[in-house]
């Protein structure tokens, strides 16, 4: 009982002084109630901004997984056969190449509505854009390709391909030459038949016929190349620090030269320039005020293609990094150390280490074997088509696209290619429909019937309309983290110039990557670059 009572008594005791302290505090928080407000409104701002950090970074994680889930497990193909389930024949379509044309149209072509069989020498994709940031280390090579296999691989139905290259095709008898490039098959010729046939080869460098490019300067425009012109530049530095500053052999040695002021040469100049400056500069600091980059061009202007002040703006920031910019000079010859070029009216011998030739474009073997066959190709330019894409002559069974290709207002370009594969694929889709309603044609008796599908058939090739180009703009990286943008928005052609363009254009060409894994590899290696710098070794 005592035990009990003095409990409650000190139950009480405690609960009086409790419920004092609650009071107080209570009666001080009402005190300092107005200014604890924008305490608690910054913590509110915080607790949010917090939640919205921590959500983004979750769905993008999200989202990158997925993407890269999607990308590393594809989904079950639909098998290739010689029918469809209704007994029609599935015809055969032959895609030559695996650039931007072609794998454009892989991309966006229904590959269960034929069988689809690619041939190429190249078993990737190359994003030609980011080329000529590979010989310096700015990206590494494996970034920026896609295997043929894995772009096949995620079309819904089965897709065969070929490691080989076109050597001539037969419009007539509807087949394609090929010869094997890869292991133990090389060498095999073989005819593949086609119902339907795609020409997406490309463009080989030209050289105008100038006596010594082939032997002696270095192209841009595959993988190998890229690798050669590193090899070559690392070479003539170190072999260059080997003879005395006063040999003239050194001062060769360290002349790179680049001929052709299209975006090509510029972005190689440009990107070659920016590893002599914030890289070689730290490493070999003497060195590398003894290199130049020497730009020579044929036209009084380089990047014709772009707006007026893009080209000075362009050509301003070239004296400013101390490109040495020769304009108004043609190359006419060229040997193991010197090129010689007309300059007006002079003749003059350029003495060079380093030889990159990047004049435009020369059709292939192949297209010229095809133009032979056919007396309506009479351009050198490229194939002819026509305004559907349809190679002149053989309208019936043969498309051509990207720079394989002649047609006016269409440059050879990414861009139009691109769009030309993501055409066609839209136009086999109806071609095939067509196909199919003519097999129901001549499957069937009833002449009403047939009047009916004859007549859908007419609807359909009229929706056939002709490819649309649309251009987006022109993009070039012209140096020390600044690039030109002719961007065209409706009617209206805006042009910028800077760092903030150079931001654009970085965000323009990962977005334009082909797959997320291109994206991602990408995107690091520029972190990579910015972190540690450009790799130096071959
Ligand atoms: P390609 O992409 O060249 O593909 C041709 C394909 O055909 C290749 O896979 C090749 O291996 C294959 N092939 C070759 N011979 C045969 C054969 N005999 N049989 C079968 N297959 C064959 N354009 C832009 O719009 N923006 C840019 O920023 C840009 N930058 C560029 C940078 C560089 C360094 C270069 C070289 C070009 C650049 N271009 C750019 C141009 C662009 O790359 C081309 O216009 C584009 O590649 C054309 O696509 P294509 O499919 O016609 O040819
Ligand atoms: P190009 O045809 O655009 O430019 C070649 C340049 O070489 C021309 O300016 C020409 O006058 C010059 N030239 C030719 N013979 C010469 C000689 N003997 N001596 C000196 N100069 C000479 O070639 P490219 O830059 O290789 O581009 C090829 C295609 O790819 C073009 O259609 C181009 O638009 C496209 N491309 C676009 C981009 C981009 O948009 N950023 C980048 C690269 C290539």
């Amino acid at each position: 009982m005592f035990q009990l009572a003095k409990s409650s008594a000190f139950r009480s005791g405690a609960q009086r002084a409790f419920s004092r302290s609650f009071r107080a505090a209570q009666q001080q928080s009402a005190a300092a109630g107005g200014a604890r407000k924008p305490a608690s409104l910054a913590r509110k701002i915080g607790k949010y901004t917090l939640y919205s950090v921590v959500g983004s970074v979750l769905a993008g994680t999200g989202y990158v997984s997925y993407k890269l889930y999607k990308e590393k497990n594809p989904s079950p193909q639909k098998p290739q056969s010689a029918t469809f389930d209704n007994g029609s024949p599935r015809k055969t379509l032959v895609i030559l190449g695996s650039g931007w044309g072609s794998v454009s149209l892989l991309k966006n072509l229904d590959t269960t509505l034929y069988n689809v069989v690619v041939v190429s020498p190249r078993n990737y994709f190359l994003f030609t854009p980011l080329l000529p940031s590979t010989p310096v280390g700015t990206i590494e090579l494996k970034s920026i390709v896609e295997p043929v296999r894995s772009i096949a691989r995620r079309a819904p139905g089965e897709v065969t391909y070929y490691e080989a290259e076109a050597l001539d095709v037969d419009p007539v008898g509807k087949t394609v030459k090929v010869k094997s490039v890869s292991g133990s098959d090389a060498d095999a010729v073989r005819d593949l038949k086609y119902d339907y046939l795609v020409v997406g080869v490309g463009a080989q460098p030209t050289t105008f016929g100038i006596p010594g490019v082939f032997e002696n300067a270095s192209f841009l425009k595959e993988i190998p190349d890229a690798q050669e012109i590193r090899v070559k530049v690392m070479n003539n530095i170190e072999k260059a620090t080997t003879l005395p500053v006063s040999d003239p052999e050194r001062k060769r040695l360290l002349n790179f030269v680049v001929v052709g002021g299209g975006p090509t040469g510029v972005e190689f100049a440009a990107e070659l320039q920016d590893y002599i400056d914030q890289d070689l500069s730290k490493w070999m600091p003497e060195l590398s005020k003894e290199l130049h980059v020497t730009l020579v061009e044929a036209l009084p202007n380089i990047l014709n293609m772009f707006d007026k002040s893009l080209i000075k703006y362009a050509e301003d920031l070239f004296q400013e990094t101390k490109i040495n910019l020769r304009t108004n000079t043609m190359v006419k010859n060229v040997t193991p150390t010197v090129i010689t070029a007309k300059c007006g009216d002079d003749i003059e011998d350029i003495p060079y280490g380093v030889l990159v030739w990047a004049t435009g474009n020369a059709p292939r073997e192949v297209s010229k074997s095809l133009m032979n066959r056919m007396e309506c190709q009479n351009s050198r330019r490229g194939l002819l088509i026509n305004e559907k894409l349809q190679l002149l002559g053989a309208e019936d069974s043969i498309w051509a696209i990207g720079d394989c290709t002649f047609y006016p207002g269409l440059f050879p370009t990414a861009q139009v290619a691109h769009q030309e594969g993501e055409y066609l694929a839209s136009v086999l889709k109806k071609q095939y429909k067509i196909d199919q309603l003519k097999w129901h044609t001549l499957q069937n008796s009833n002449a009403a019937e047939n009047d009916k599908l004859k007549s859908k058939v007419e609807k359909l090739s009229s929706q056939i309309k002709a490819f649309k180009y649309n251009h987006h703009g022109a993009l070039a990286y012209i140096g020390s983290e600044k690039a030109i943008a002719d961007l065209a928005l409706g009617e209206s052609m805006y042009h910028l110039a800077g760092s903030f363009t150079f931001l654009f254009w970085k965000s323009a060409y990962l977005n334009m990557c082909l797959s997320f894994r291109n994206r991602l590899l990408v995107a690091l290696d520029w972190c990579k670059v910015s972190f540690f710098g450009r790799d130096s070794s071959v």
